[in-house]
């Protein structure tokens, strides 16, 4: 744990108390919470009471957190139709309209309400990222209609940090400004940072040497371990990654120092679940993320599908932080085929092969047969020399701790026989 206690000024550990609290009580208090969040909802909201009404169901019904599955998933692409019927705001207002503090505009378009936090919930994540007084940050996302740049910015600000909006692009003044300020942190997608560094090398510079940066924090796009790896070991800066929804005008699930999982914002109420079903998974099942603002009095979404597919771990962290982790995101749900009732997201498994160092192509295939899903693979060797027994065995033992499900068929093609982009197919029909 890098958390530091020594120095001038000894550091609180946990941003706020709930980060660390007793997990039976997190659920009473988030249960009280997304009650009142539903009530309030059905109330004021008049996307939410059509939804409630057309499935038959009423606040009061919402008595635990798996009565929420009776709940159908609200998807961005509902959001944008009741914004069209209700004008401007979709019905999901809480609040007379005089009482909103802004709208951030995101792609759709969605016109997104906002009240300035109390406390703000992209600072939990930057003071879990260990951001403090005293650093000197660029904050590279837009500060134009969308809500990244604006709440990154109030985000490191309860920090303490400086921050300078950069903004997006503008490669060469961001290296100038980093330069001339002394930059510590970076914050905004890993890919603009590399961008960064390889800019700042083509212009003569050794980035480990001529600059400070120590820190990054990442979001908006998924970091490789390949690339966390070289930033943190190449170029000496400490990395992390916050996951956060536009829609929910917010960070959902943030990195400590540990860097194993993301830990579940306590302003929300998540849930992995099966998006076919809406039924919660257990832990380690892949499923996407479904969230409820539990302390947004403007804005009354509830079960919010993100489309994003993760899955979680409820494993204490040894930062002290109780609440549960999700894994990272490892794909879209629209790029997932559920196979005997686990969901193989293609990502995932690309990325499983891409660790297979003997294999040139391969199509994992399911079918339908005698009531039951089939999955087999089908591989193209890049070297005919190689041992397939072996190798078949360990993809056998491998595949299912990655992917959750087992393989039925491993079958060797020769050269030629796989289209490259055809890595899974589903053959199912569905009468
Ligand atoms: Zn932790």
């Amino acid at each position: 744990m890098a958390l530091n206690k020594e120095g001038p000024m000894e550091r609180k550990r946990f941003f706020d108390e709930l980060e660390s609290m007793d997990r039976k009580d997190r659920d009473l208090y988030q249960l009280e919470k997304l009650k009142e969040q539903i009530k309030r909802a059905y109330e004021n909201a008049v996307a939410i009471k059509e939804l409630f009404d057309r499935a038959n169901i009423k606040p009061d019904m919402i008595k635990t957190f798996y009565d929420l599955e009776k709940v159908p998933i609200i998807r961005k692409t509902d959001v944008i139709e009741f914004q069209k019927r209700y004008p401007p705001y979709g019905g999901f207002l809480t609040v007379p309209e005089n009482e909103i503090q802004r709208v951030f505009i995101t792609p759709g378009p969605i016109y997104l309400p906002h009240q300035i936090e109390e406390i703000s919930w992209f600072g939990k994540s930057f003071f879990a990222a260990g951001f403090t007084k005293g650093d000197v940050v660029i904050n590279t996302p837009t500060y134009h209609m969308s809500p990244a740049g604006i709440l990154f910015h109030e985000g490191l600000r309860v920090t303490g940090a400086t921050v300078i909006p950069t903004g997006v692009g503008n490669t060469d003044s961001q290296i100038k400004t980093m330069l001339d300020l002394k930059v510590t942190g970076f914050a905004g997608m890993p890919s603009f940072l590399m961008t960064i560094i390889k800019r700042a090398e083509e212009l003569g510079y050794n980035f480990r040497k001529d600059f400070k940066l120590k820190k990054a924090w990442f979001t908006g796009e998924m970091l490789p371990a390949s690339m966390r790896k070289v930033f943190e070991e190449e170029y000496g800066i400490d990395t992390y990654q916050c996951y956060s929804v536009t829609e929910l005008g917010g960070c959902v699930a943030y990195e400590c120092a540990e860097k194993k999982g993301m830990h579940f914002m306590d302003e929300y109420l998540i849930e992995i679940v099966d998006p076919e079903t809406g039924k919660s998974l257990r832990e380690g099942e892949v499923g996407e993320l479904v969230a409820t603002p539990i302390n947004n009095p403007y804005w009354g979404l509830v079960r919010f599908g993100t489309g994003d597919m993760t899955s979680y771990i409820t494993e204490p962290c040894s930062c002290g932080r109780t609440s549960y982790r999700i894994t990272g995101i490892v794909g879209r749900s629209t790029d997932a085929v559920k196979v005997r009732g686990m969901f193989i997201v293609k990502k995932q498994m690309e990325a499983f092969f891409a660790n297979i160092d003997e294999i040139s192509r391969y199509q994992v295939i399911v079918e339908r047969k005698e009531q039951r899903d089939e999955l087999s693979l089908k591989v193209e060797l890049k070297d005919e020399s190689i041992d397939r027994s072996e190798l078949k065995k360990r993809i056998e033992e491998e595949f299912p701790k990655s992917l959750r499900v087992r393989l039925d068929r491993i079958e060797f093609c020769e050269k030629g026989n796989i289209k490259e982009e055809e890595t899974l197919i589903d053959k199912r029909k569905w009468d």
